[in-house]
């Protein structure tokens, strides 16, 4: 198991550390030599890292999902194929994941496109099998139940809000900024960027060049779930966010790092 250690004395951390042969009696810090209790040593916080584990459980829930209900629905094609041709299984669930990427466009997308998608595959396919393989395949193409996808975006969207909120309020104590009342994400950035000397977005690039960007279209496809729950949540959009997870961690655990490094003053000895 890994985990993140983080002295909260002077901003020095480990980051994925390997947790096999650690005492749990105390840890001490290679930078200042203070010895923290080992529960007061976590990036993030117990409760975060719990938000983490149930995401990654239902990531991995999810695609067992999806490749035994493509299995099956692969199964049923292949009951009804009368053709001579045959489609692997691999290329079977390539053509539902070029039908989920599709489905992906948000522009277009509205029960009317939805069967307009349905229409562009099979018009692909014809070029590709006959005409009765083609048509085989895109009926059978599973409806493939979905269900933890939207879940899984809102969990992650919760999870980098809670990290966020926590570096608010610790920016906040430590720099001394009077106490914002709001629970915006977005006036809570406008309030952090009109107080101090570099943006958010600038001390998030120093870590991930992408992050500032895709955590703001994320929040927006949370929003539109909770809203209006119209939008369509490719599996890739699942894969990219589940990076984006991972990358918070590590951006908002070099960004509390800073902090606290900030205010840490070396004991004259
Ligand atoms: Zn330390």
């Amino acid at each position: 198991m890994k985990i993140n250690l983080f002295c909260y004395e002077c901003g020095e951390f480990e980051y994925e550390k390997n947790l096999d042969g650690f005492s749990t009696n105390g840890i001490d810090c290679n930078f200042c030599g203070t010895k923290n209790r080992f529960k007061d040593s976590y990036y993030p916080h117990f409760s975060v890292n719990e938000f983490i584990q149930t995401i990654n459980e239902m990531d991995e829930q999810n695609k067992n999902n999806i490749s035994q209900t493509i299995k099956t629905s692969y199964e049923t094609f292949n009951t009804f194929n009368s053709s001579e041709i045959n489609v692997t299984l691999q290329k079977y669930e390539e053509i539902y994941y070029l039908m989920d990427k599709l489905l992906e466009n948000e522009k277009i997308y509205s029960i009317d496109a939805k069967s307009k998608v349905i229409d562009d595959l099979e018009e692909k396919l014809i070029k590709l099998y006959p005409t009765d393989t083609a048509i085989g395949i895109v009926s059978s193409l599973p409806f493939v139940k979905t269900h933890y996808r939207k879940p899984i975006l809102i969990l992650i969207a919760s999870t980098i809000e809670l990290l966020f909120n926590t570096y608010f309020e610790e920016v906040c104590k430590i720099e001394e900024l009077p106490k914002k009342l709001t629970t915006s994400i977005p006036k809570k950035i406008e309030y952090l960027d009109s107080n101090r000397a570099k943006s958010l977005q600038n001390h998030m690039n120093n870590y991930d060049e992408n992050f500032y960007f895709l955590w703001e279209q994320l929040r927006s496809k949370r929003n539109k779930i909770i809203h209006k729950n119209s939008l369509y949540i490719s599996n890739k959009m699942i894969e990219d966010n589940m990076q984006l997870l991972k990358s918070s961690v590590f951006v908002f655990i070099n960004l509390t790092s800073e902090l606290y490094r900030e205010i840490y003053i070396k004991p004259t000895k």
